[in-house]
């Protein structure tokens, strides 16, 4: 194991959802710093402003949190910005954290690096057996590199560098905005505006049937720390909620909490995307680390949280 006290640890990417909440669950451990740099002062992509702030700053572990991501629309339109511009960022840190002889990192991808049609759960050694999906192979390729980075510095330089894989996240700090952002907060805009405008329900867009899995961010952080302590393995780690739900169920769910009674329209012209999308989250179990927030808990801190900061949100 790695202990994290008096330790002192750059998380690179504090703005995004998961890098705000892993920096407030590190609040929790003896760290002797928590070292955040925003982009004025540090621009990722740039490999000597990286290398002067890790010579300057010299964090004992290092959390690659910072990455440029968006939904299948701005995956499509700006596949060149993905694939740069994620590249950039995790060579320039992976590297950099290998020359200042950081003592642990950790890189994060998300479960798009797996093939377009892995067999569901889908389990952590199904990397590189098929084709990706299209639409977001850009992205893809530039976290799955960001995996051999590490294997590749653990192995020929005996470095601990290890990665992990988040499913689907909600909570807060997350993208709201209706064109661009993902299903539940837009989900929860949509029913919140209903609410305010005295109708009954929302308009989901495909038929309701495609299944994803969702985990609170909250819950994502509390298992990126237990893996910064507790992991040190060459092979990426799922971090999943075991389970999955459909999207009329989601839909229904927020609706119930915000109070509107329905129907539901489904909106068949808008696509339905992949059927199914759950992840195996057995490796992760098996050392001991499970999800403690409940989907109805999440959503309604998820709310809570945008009605407070309707204003300030993306
Ligand atoms: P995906 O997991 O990459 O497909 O990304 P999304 O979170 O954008 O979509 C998940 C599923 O929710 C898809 O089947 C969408 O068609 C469906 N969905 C239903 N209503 C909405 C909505 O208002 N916004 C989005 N983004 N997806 C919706």
């Amino acid at each position: 194991t790695y202990s994290l006290d008096g330790k002192r640890v750059f998380v690179a990417g504090h703005r995004g959802m998961v890098g705000a909440a892993i920096v407030e669950r590190l609040k929790s451990e003896n760290c002797a710093e928590i070292l955040t740099a925003g982009r004025a002062e540090l621009n990722l992509i740039n490999q000597s402003d990286v290398d002067r702030w890790m010579n300057d700053q010299k964090p004992d572990a290092v959390i690659v949190a910072a990455a440029k991501v968006g939904g299948i629309f701005a995956n499509d339109a700006y596949p060149a910005d993905f694939l740069y511009d994620n590249l950039m960022i995790e060579a320039n840190l992976i590297h950099a954290a290998y020359k200042t002889n950081v003592e642990k990192l950790l890189f994060l991808g998300s479960s798009c690096i797996y093939p377009k049609f892995a067999d569901q759960p889908i389990t952590e050694d199904a990397l590189l057996t098929g084709a990706l999906e299209p639409t977001n192979e850009w992205y893809a390729i530039a976290k799955i590199a960001g995996i051999k980075l590490c294997q590749a510095y653990r192995r020929q330089h005996d470095l601990d560098f290890i990665s992990a894989m988040p499913t689907n996240l909600y909570g807060p700090n997350d993208n709201f905005d209706l064109k661009n952002s993902h299903v539940i907060p837009a989900l929860i805009r949509k029913a919140l505006a209903a609410k305010d405008a005295g109708e009954t329900g929302i308009e989901v867009w495909g038929t309701g049937t495609p299944r994803r899995e969702f985990l609170h961010v909250h819950d994502c952080a509390d298992a990126l720390v237990f893996l910064l302590k507790n992991y040190s393995g060459h092979e990426h780690v799922n971090v999943g909620y075991g389970e999955d739900i459909p999207i009329g169920e989601i839909a229904s769910l927020i609706c119930d909490i915000v109070g509107l009674p329905g129907p539901l329209k489904f909106d068949t012209s808008k696509p339905d995307g992949t059927p199914r999308k759950l992840m195996s989250a057995d490796k992760l179990r098996a050392m001991g680390w499970k999800p403690s927030i409940s989907l109805r808990d999440g959503l309604e801190g998820t709310i809570d949280w945008f009605l407070k900061n309707q204003d300030a949100a993306r």
